[in-house]
């Protein structure tokens, strides 16, 4: 099958338990909630969005034929020693848009033959390949999540409609806490962190990468 991809960039990933830890990121196009389009937001499944899934990156979005072929790129992306080895453990992070819209088992497998960790961040609408090493589920308010399991639960907060509480007795290590961003950002980190405070079981999630100002 062929491949979108929006960007592919290697950067520190700056939220949730990997916070801090370098990775390759392939950004998916598309998503299944919204268009992406500022046309169709007001009546998108998700209004919140703050990514831009759409516009391919000249440099290195586009099409990809197969799954080999964007292996290839994604992972001409680590940094290599003299003798061409990957310096540390590699990692790729699959994101989006809805990366689940693409990602199948055989492009994470070529990324686990290569020794790559593998992890994604979804909203977890839809089924994922289950040869991930890692999965960060973001659910939506209004939508049927269907991945309950998993590593990372990171919620993005307030959400109408979506009290927190209702998610706890999922099958995840970390929930997160993230405080959507927006002109009210400050009133909704104040009300992330009484949450926390409140909720020992839920940490905040910050979005580092963007206090840094790096991709
Ligand atoms: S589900 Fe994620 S990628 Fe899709 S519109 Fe919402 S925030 Fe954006």
């Amino acid at each position: 099958m062929g491949y979108t991809v929006k960007e592919i960039f290697y950067s520190l990933q700056g939220e949730g338990a990997h916070s801090g830890r370098t990775a390759v990121f392939c950004r998916f196009a598309g998503c299944n909630l919204w268009s992406g389009l500022e046309k169709d937001r007001e009546f998108a499944e998700c209004r919140f969005c703050d990514t831009d899934f759409v516009n391919l990156d000249q440099d290195t979005g586009g099409k990809f034929d197969s799954a080999l072929q964007l292996f290839e790129r994604v992972s001409s992306f680590w940094p290599v020693n003299s003798s061409n080895h990957y310096l540390g453990r590699p990692f790729v992070v699959f994101t989006g848009g809805e990366p689940a819209l693409q990602l199948g088992e055989d492009l994470v497998q070529l990324f686990n033959n290569a020794g790559f960790e593998t992890a994604v961040e979804t909203n977890g609408t839809l089924n994922l390949p289950s040869n991930l090493d890692w999965v960060c589920v973001s659910p939506k308010a209004n939508t049927e999540v269907k991945i309950r399991s998993g590593k990372e639960l990171k919620l993005i907060f307030p959400q109408d409609m979506l009290d927190p509480v209702e998610f706890e007795h999922w099958d995840f290590e970390h929930f997160f806490l993230q405080p959507k961003s927006g002109d009210n950002y400050q009133e909704n980190l104040r009300a992330a962190v009484n949450f926390c405070l409140q909720n020992p079981n839920w940490r905040l999630g910050l979005q580092v990468h963007k206090f840094l100002d790096i991709p």
